[in-house]
């Protein structure tokens, strides 16, 4: 099925996304291409995360003496999903390779991830098995991979690492925003994407300039856990979620109710100061008002859900 703009596919598309790092830049472009200049046709996509130092004037000169050289520059800083994402939209290889503009990353690993990829994975991520970076950052990160991976059943010892590898098909179907760069594996898995697996690759130490992240990182990155969860589960039925204990609250308070109007009205007793019918009564409400809540997500869901195709694997 070859045809003319498939033939003029280059092999590979490296996204760089960067906030702030002017020094690393220069070198970083050589070790790319010294890496796999001579082994496919690239570009490199520098997505300039709205930097305050020169880097967007060294992407420039970097483009001026390279054409392989891309770049996208942000107004101002929008965080590293955002910048993948555009980096993402941009690209136009066969395969996607991100990876961190701080030097961190070793371009070297490149061939190897993209022979897994032609071996049949749909994405291969790094796994900085030895890790140059602080304790501080090193100890909640192995928490952090712990509960990811077993939250979302994907085998992987290093979700957040920048260096990984897609087939251009995976990156043009998921959507990063937020902090979502963090579970790239979980949004691809959803997608049907599920041959996943990873390389030990070598981490080097910040050569120049700071770490872009503090220690909000750890909160945010959780927040964003228990969003993807729930958007796994209950994306297309929000209803199902609340709407279960909407029920279950209704039922109870109607319950507990109905015992109360049976000693009200068949056995006379007075009820108005009995805690058990304030209980009834809250729960009647709080369970109308998840049902409502459940009701409320499906109207928002239905444009969106009426506009997902199911993605065709074969038509025979
Ligand atoms: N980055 C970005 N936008 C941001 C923060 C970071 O594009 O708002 C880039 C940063 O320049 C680097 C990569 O994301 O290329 C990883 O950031 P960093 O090295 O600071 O993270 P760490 O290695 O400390 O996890
Ligand atoms: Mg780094």
């Amino acid at each position: 099925m070859e045809n003319n703009t498939e033939s003029k596919e280059i092999d590979l598309s490296i996204v760089v996304p960067l906030y702030n790092e002017e020094e690393s830049l220069p070198e970083l472009a050589e070790q790319i291409n010294k890496a796999i200049g001579s082994l496919y046709s690239y570009e490199v996509i520098f997505v300039d995360d709205g930097s305050s130092d020169t880097s967007l004037e060294v992407i420039k000169k970097l483009g001026a003496e390279d054409p392989v050289i891309r770049g996208i520059s942000f107004s101002h800083n929008f965080g590293k999903s955002v910048a993948l994402q555009a980096g993402f939209e941009k690209a136009s290889g066969k395969y996607v390779v991100t990876m961190d503009a701080d030097l961190q990353d070793d371009p070297n690993e490149v061939p190897e991830m993209v022979q897994m990829l032609k071996d049949g994975l749909d994405m291969v991520s790094g796994w900085k098995k030895e890790r140059f970076d602080p304790i501080s950052k090193t100890v909640p990160s192995k928490f952090f991979n712990f509960v990811t991976r077993k939250a979302a059943r994907i085998e992987l010892h290093d979700f957040n690492c920048g260096l990984k590898a897609y087939k251009r098909e995976v990156v043009e179907n998921i959507y990063l925003y937020g902090e979502l760069h963090r579970y790239i594996p979980m949004l691809a898995k959803k997608e049907g994407f599920s041959r996943i697996g990873e390389k030990v690759v070598k981490h080097h130490p910040r050569k120049y300039g700071k770490t872009k992240f503090g220690l909000s990182r750890f909160i945010n990155g959780f927040l964003d856990l228990i969003t993807i969860l729930f958007i796994q589960r209950y994306f297309q039925k929000p209803m199902h979620f609340f709407g279960t204990f909407g029920m279950l609250l209704l039922l109870a308070g109607s319950g507990i109710n109905m015992y109360m109007a049976v000693l009200r009205l068949v056995y006379n007793q007075g009820i108005g100061d009995r805690p058990l019918l304030f209980l009834g009564i809250l729960l009647m409400v709080f369970g109308v008002q998840l049902l409502s809540t459940g009701l409320i997500g499906e109207l928002i869901n239905i444009n969106h859900v009426r506009k997902q195709k199911p993605k065709i694997r074969e038509i025979i």
